[in-house]
């Protein structure tokens, strides 16, 4: 089994889990950062708005004071203390009358204070006395205004001495105001006028609270509500996240038991982008063809680098075929070129797995799977269908039980049964009837014996003719010895038979009278005297020549000699009744007579008497009758001669001797027949 690999819990610090904290820290951050400026901008803008009202107010107010007072009171006022050391300037006698006047020209005006400086700025008066005569030179209002520049601060006093008494904390807009000389537009003074922000700041800073707070209030409310889409939002991710994870691991675990599946059933898996050409292949793809697991890794490779060159154009042919949708799945076998030179047979199965949006293939997977052994049995099965299928033998396979389950086309020309006709049948249908049951017992045990059983047997073909057949029958099993299947092997020898029977009977016997011939007589013969021997009996032997056979040849002609040859043969069998004995041609005009088991010379002498007296009846031959003789002569075993040599010769001579004494005789061989 595969390494399975543990399902994956899902992860609550995944980075996609944490987009809510991390929004709600940077949006809280800036919200607050946005209220601050923008609180901060506002009060900002309101002062300088404030300062620059105050600042072109007080070019008013320190026209009009200028007017009022330069004339009369400030600028005599300067001119006399230009060179007055400062400690004497509060003491000048101007100082009261000019205190009470600028009182009482300021008195119900928001000026609190006024200060004047002369050109090397010395205060030269202020509401405030005792600030007179302070040298304020290095003040930056004070230098910007003796350079013809008017500028307002606003300045926060915990304590201030004004026309109205002492203030406490209050913040202060002080304007420095340069006084130009009506004619030269000479700088000749400045004024610092004050006046109290306080009031305004407070509702500048109370409109600032307001605007703040809105805006927090708005900020808020918007952070609320995407703070709630975010959350919302998360809870999606997290859900499609987790659903995501969980596609992934069912599809780890069923690519895991897909590829197990796969390598288990031993194909290789090779899966190709087709655009870039790279392909990945499987550890049993590499192994197939011999590489190791760092081999092929991850490499372009041309589709057909290592196919069979007498394959490739079929293979192209096929994977076209594929491509063009003409067929549902890409099959295709060939041969492989493997890492040490061989040769595979290969089964390519593959199938598109992605498609770009005009259908074009991107990627593809599929499996090789080695059917060298497969392709070699597939050979060597349509090899043997073949040869099956052309031979001349007959052959019938029979399933266990001995039913008919396949022939092939020469059981039809024996049987004339097509294979429709007789699968599911037993080969019993083909059975003559003529062997009886222990002919067939005695084959079933030769059949189930290890060698089989083979011999004739005769059958009868669809048409009901019999034949003979040469048959080999044996049993086949499986692996473990059970028996599957009963293969029959035949072949139609009724004609090889019906030769060789011919050709025997031609070596046995007379083609003009079908009688035994020499051959078979000498057979016969030596067998009848080894059981004559055996059994202690008598066997005669009689040697028969027609008398003056020759002139019916010529006077009749030869054909005709022949029927009287056959008459002849005819008469003898006639005269010979039982089975055992033999009638035989020996040759031309000489026939034999062979008795078994007579019981004595005067038994052989009737049945010679028989013959001769049979023979010299007229024979009709068509329109001829014919007279003729014969004359016999018997031999008698063991009186006569103990060996068949000796019998045929005696008879023979005993034959002889009857045709010297004058034909139409018998005579039995006695000793010194030879000598007449
Ligand atoms: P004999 O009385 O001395 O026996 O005189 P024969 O005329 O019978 O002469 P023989 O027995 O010596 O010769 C037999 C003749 O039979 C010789 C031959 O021409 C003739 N013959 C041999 N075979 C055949 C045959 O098959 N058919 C015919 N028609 N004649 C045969
Ligand atoms: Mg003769």
């Amino acid at each position: 089994m595969p390494a399975t690999t543990e399902p994956r819990r899902p992860d609550n610090h995944d980075s996609s889990f944490s987009l809510l904290r991390r929004f709600g820290m940077a949006s809280l951050l800036a919200f607050v950062v946005v209220a601050a400026l923008l609180g901060y901008v506002f009060r900002v803008l309101s002062v300088d708005n404030l300062i620059n009202d105050y600042q072109s107010q007080h070019v008013n107010h320190a026209r009009i004071i200028a007017n009022e007072t330069w004339d009369e009171h400030f600028g005599p006022l300067i001119r006399e203390t230009a060179g007055l050391p400062n400690l004497e300037l509060a003491t000048n006698s101007h100082i009261p009358r000019i205190y009470l006047f600028v009182q009482k020209l300021l008195e119900g005006t928001s000026i609190f204070k006024i200060k004047v400086y002369d050109l090397k700025g010395r205060t030269v008066y202020s509401s405030d006395l005792s600030q007179i005569g302070q040298d304020k030179s290095g003040n930056a209002g004070v230098i910007a205004a003796l350079q013809g520049h008017s500028s307002s601060q606003l300045v926060h006093h915990d304590q201030l001495s004004t026309f109205e008494g002492e203030l406490t904390d209050r913040d202060m807009v002080e304007s420095y105001i340069p006084r130009h000389d009506p004619d030269t537009g000479q700088v000749t003074g400045v004024f610092e006028i004050y006046r109290d922000a306080t009031e305004v700041l407070k509702q500048i800073r109370q409109r600032e609270f307001k605007l703040v707070g809105s805006v927090i209030a708005l900020l808020a409310l918007l952070y609320l509500t995407v703070f709630s889409i975010v959350k919302r939002a998360q809870g999606r991710l997290v859900a499609q996240s987790l659903a995501r994870q969980r596609a992934q691991e069912a599809l780890a675990e069923s690519e895991e038991r897909w590829k197990f599946a796969l390598e288990g059933a031993g194909d290789g898996v090779w899966d190709r982008n087709l655009q870039t050409g790279q392909v990945i292949f499987s550890k049993r793809y590499k192994s197939m063809y011999g590489f190791t697991d760092d081999e092929l890794e991850n490499r372009s490779e041309p589709w057909d680098a290592r196919v069979h060159p007498d394959d490739l154009p079929r293979v192209i042919a096929e994977r076209e075929t594929y491509f063009r949708g003409s067929t549902p799945s890409y099959v295709s076998e060939r041969r492989m070129h493997c890492k040490d030179g061989s040769w595979k047979w290969i089964l390519s199965r593959g199938m598109v797995v992605s498609r770009d949006a005009q259908g074009k293939p991107l990627r593809m997977i599929g499996t090789h799977s080695d059917i060298t052994e497969r392709h070699k049995h597939e050979q060597a099965l349509q090899l043997s269908s073949t040869v099956l299928h052309t031979m001349d033998e007959a052959v019938t396979v029979t399933d266990a039980s001995n039913t008919i389950i396949s022939v092939n086309p020469a059981f039809t020309v024996v049987t004339g049964y097509d294979s429709c006709d007789v699968i599911g049948k037993t080969p019993s249908l083909l059975a003559s009837g003529t062997h009886d049951d222990a002919f067939y017992q005695q084959m079933w045990q030769g059949v189930n014996s290890p060698g089989g059983w083979h011999g004739e047997i005769r059958n009868r073909r669809k048409s009901g003719q019999l034949y003979v057949e040469w048959l080999s029958i044996k049993r086949v099993c499986d692996a473990q010895g059970v028996l599957t299947n009963y293969v029959a092997v035949f072949s139609d020898i009724s004609e090889r038979k019906a030769s060789e029977e011919r050709m025997h009977h031609l070596a046995h016997y007379d083609v003009l009278t079908e009688l035994p011939n020499r051959a078979l007589l000498g057979d016969r013969l030596s067998q009848a005297v080894a059981v004559a021997q055996r059994e202690q009996q008598h066997l005669a032997l009689m040697f028969i020549d027609l008398d003056k056979f020759k002139p019916v040849n010529d006077t009749l002609g030869h054909p005709v000699g022949d029927q009287l040859l056959q008459a002849v043969a005819a008469r003898l069998k006639q005269c010979v009744l039982r089975d055992s004995d033999t009638v035989a041609r020996i040759g031309g005009d000489e026939f034999v007579v062979m008795l078994l088991d007579v019981a004595s010379v005067q038994d052989a002498m009737v049945v010679a008497t028989k013959i001769r007296n049979a023979l010299e009846q007229p024979f009709v031959l068509g329109a001829h009758t014919v007279s003729i003789s014969s004359s016999l002569g018997i031999a008698i075993y063991p009186e006569h001669g103990d060996t068949e040599a000796v019998l045929l010769k005696n008879a023979d001579t005993a034959m002889y001797y009857a045709k010297d004494s004058g034909r139409n005789r018998v005579q039995i061989f006695r000793d010194g027949l030879n000598a007449i």
